[in-house]
């Protein structure tokens, strides 16, 4: 949802069919026959939800870095970290020890990420600078999405750094010593 959120954010397109889905699914919920709820329903549903991590009492959270769209803000973002040359991750939020997981990778101008498959399904959103593979060129706003299907070696334009959020729902398959390395520094 969060690479979602993201692309909603530059795409009026997208928004627009959106607001449109929205509208639809208040006209279905408003003809359902009411339900009980329960006293703790509220308390209940609203522990089930991804807290974003607490922010500290003392220390204002640092302003948000202008590639940043409004959906991250809510999340505490860490440094950089090295993966391989020309390339680093800030893993946003995980779900447990799984690969389960929303991240956001900075790829040098020019560098790429080495070639892989997927075990699962990868959501992509370009927040800034451009990004080229097998499909064609992804600019800042852009949202992807890649399968089973797909193996691909995303590479980021020549004219800046990419920076993209990525969500993925099952480790990236890399072949070879040096895609194993690749694989086991991104710590699925
Ligand atoms: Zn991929």
């Amino acid at each position: 949802m969060l690479v979602v959120a993201c692309h909603l954010t530059a795409c009026p397109e997208c928004r627009h069919r959106t607001e449109i889905v929205e509208a639809l699914g208040g006209v279905l919920l408003e003809q359902l026959p009411a339900a009980q709820l329960t006293e703790n329903c509220l308390p209940e549903t609203l522990s089930r939800l991804d807290a974003p991590p607490p922010a500290s009492e003392h220390r204002p959270p640092p302003a948000p870095p202008a590639w940043a769209p409004e959906p991250l803000h809510r999340y505490r973002l860490g440094h950089w970290c090295w993966i391989g040359p020309g390339i680093r991750q800030i893993v946003v939020v995980r779900k447990g020890r799984s690969a389960t997981s929303a991240r956001l990778l900075w790829i040098a101008a020019g560098s790429a990420l080495p070639e892989h498959g997927h075990s699962g399904m990868e959501l992509a959103c370009v927040l800034h600078g451009s990004l080229v593979d097998e499909r064609g060129r992804f600019a800042a706003g852009d949202f992807a999405e890649a399968d089973r299907e797909l193996r691909h070696r995303p590479v980021a334009g020549p004219e800046s750094e990419c920076i993209c959020l990525v969500a993925i729902d099952g480790p990236l398959l890399f072949a070879g010593p040096a895609g194993r390395l690749f694989q086991s520094l991104l710590r699925f």
